[in-house]
């Protein structure tokens, strides 16, 4: 390869899995559009080809946060309809524009900003419905209308879409959901009643177009499921979604060692048998979680083995038992359990944190394959 020899580790995404993940979602939500969530790189997945296969399985639409990602996605060839939704002060509204990617706005200092960098703009309005984060509080929604509708009567912007976004959805039962649905029917009214028309409404990210058909509107913004990671292990999901990506790696050493072996930093794990161990070459420098030190799997030869002792920044340690075992071999640390691996659900549970993150984590020297 052009780095001169295989990779320290390879983070391999299966398109067709992907692929066939989000059809199966989109079928959910049959009357709306579908928008693939393609943000920090597609969870660690990889951005212009998971923006490719997102196309080829249907994706009307793809969804980023900063207006750099969407710049990002049109150099890697997407030109279809692009939404991207954080505003940090000085993003270049211009430059999304002259891409033809569209942009939120959550303040009307905010559709100031875009208003002043020219063109016509395609905005979609962003309210707040209870997730206290981005987006117009309800005691500005009326302003942002104005100023919206003045704008768009000036000729200087186009109004696309108004939206909002769940905090609760991966908890269906959570009272938050009803309630932020209701505060976003208001929300359209106030819209409706400026004389502005909402354009697309929409609502839903993974959780809710799984559970809530009520908040599909026009339009499903669908992120992990579509990677084949539930949102939350809780949620009970009918439908066959398979992870997307699996990491994993070859045996750097293997080596047989005798009963009361300490390994790796602190000997937080002692051998209790003489057995052979596996020393992987990813760690946290790939974004393996250190948390997950003592809790966490790998798979080997379709088997599941412990990964033993603290994870280090460079390596981390299987315990193979007996084993046959060579240097070169592959261990599988996450995916879709074809080598007996764990899944990331499980890692995230191991490390204390959530599937999106052990995903979206992986960097450093990992490198990305497709098939
Ligand atoms: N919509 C917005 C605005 C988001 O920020 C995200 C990601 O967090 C999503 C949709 C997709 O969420 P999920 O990955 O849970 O489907």
């Amino acid at each position: 390869s052009a780095h001169g020899g295989p990779p320290q580790a390879e983070a391999h995404v299966d398109l067709d899995a992907y692929r066939e993940n989000l059809r199966l979602l989109g079928d959910l939500a049959p009357a709306s559009a579908l928008m693939a969530v393609v943000k920090a790189d597609a969870y660690g997945h990889g951005m212009t080809e998971i923006g490719r296969a997102a196309r080829q399985a249907g994706a009307d639409w793809l969804g980023v946060a900063t207006v750099e990602e969407a710049l990002a996605l049109r150099s890697g060839g997407d030109d279809g309809p692009v939404l991207c939704w954080l505003a940090s002060p000085g993003a270049s509204y211009a430059a999304a524009v002259a891409a033809d990617v569209e942009v939120t706005a959550s303040s009307v200092g905010q559709l100031e900003e875009i208003v002043a960098a020219g063109g016509r703009p395609r905005v979609q309005l962003k309210v707040d419905t209870g997730l206290s984060r981005n987006g117009a509080a309800p005691e500005e929604w009326p302003d942002l209308v104005e100023a919206a509708a003045r704008a768009r009567d000036a000729g200087r912007i186009e109004i696309t879409g108004t939206w909002s976004h769940l905090a609760c959805a991966d908890d269906p039962e959570h009272p938050a959901n009803e309630l932020q649905e209701r505060a976003f029917r208001a929300a359209l009214d106030v819209v409706t009643a400026a004389g502005v028309d909402p354009g697309l409404r929409h609502l839903a990210n993974s959780a809710a177009t799984l559970t809530r058909p009520s908040t599909h509107l026009d339009l499903v913004r669908v992120g992990i499921a579509a990677y084949g990671i539930p949102p939350d292990p809780r949620l009970s999901i009918d439908l066959p979604l398979r992870p997307a990506l699996t990491l994993r790696a070859r045996l750097a050493a293997v080596r047989r060692v005798p009963a009361g072996t300490g390994v790796s930093y602190g000997h937080r794990y002692v051998t209790e048998r003489p057995t052979t161990l596996g020393l992987v070459p990813v760690g946290y420098g790939e974004g393996v979680h250190r948390a997950a030190t003592g809790r966490a799997e790998a798979g080997f030869a379709g088997r599941r083995v412990p990964v033993v002792g603290t994870i280090c920044m460079d390596q981390l340690v299987v315990d193979l038992g007996d084993l046959p075992a060579d240097r070169g071999d592959v261990v599988t640390l996450f995916g879709d359990g074809s080598d007996g691996e764990p899944s990331a659900t499980d890692w995230a549970e191991a490390a204390g944190t959530i599937g999106y993150e052990v995903v979206t984590g992986l960097g450093g020297r990992i490198r990305h394959t497709y098939g």
